[in-house]
């Protein structure tokens, strides 16, 4: 009689209903009936994967943009208007990605990460400086 009592409960621990299976790994969802996920690991990668590859290719570029853009201003924000090409690159700037060109009389390119615009200079070192935002 005593085992079977134990075995009820056992039982009745498991009584949780089955409701769904995740939309993203298969895995069995107990619990509230309008869950579609089994976790947030689940529903965020059921979310990136449904976005189409060129908006993750534009997301990507953005967050490229965007750290460039942060790493020039920490540069100006030190008081900086100059310094090695290799301390940005240590800082996770990548060269290959900017908002705009503008190639000046001699030559020189000025190029720009929004508000922000530098000029390689052939000894390594990088100019850059704020540009003036209109109002
Ligand atoms: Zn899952």
């Amino acid at each position: 009689m005593a085992y079977n009592n134990l075995n009820m409960l056992t039982v009745s621990k498991f009584t949780i209903k089955k409701m769904a299976t995740c939309r993203e790994c298969g895995a069995d969802i107990y619990g509230r009936s309008d869950k579609l996920f089994c976790g947030d690991s689940c529903r965020n990668a059921f979310n990136n994967s449904k976005r189409s590859s060129s908006d993750r290719e534009t997301a990507r570029i953005n967050r490229i943009l965007c750290k460039n853009r942060n790493i020039l201003e920490s540069v100006i924000n030190q008081g900086k208007k100059c310094c090695n090409r290799e301390l940005l690159l240590s800082m996770g700037f990548n060269f290959n990605y900017a908002t705009s060109f503008m190639i000046k009389e001699g030559g020189k390119i000025v190029v720009s990460c929004y508000n922000f615009c530098y000029v390689n200079s052939s000894n390594g070192r990088v100019y850059i400086s704020q540009k003036n935002i209109l109002k």
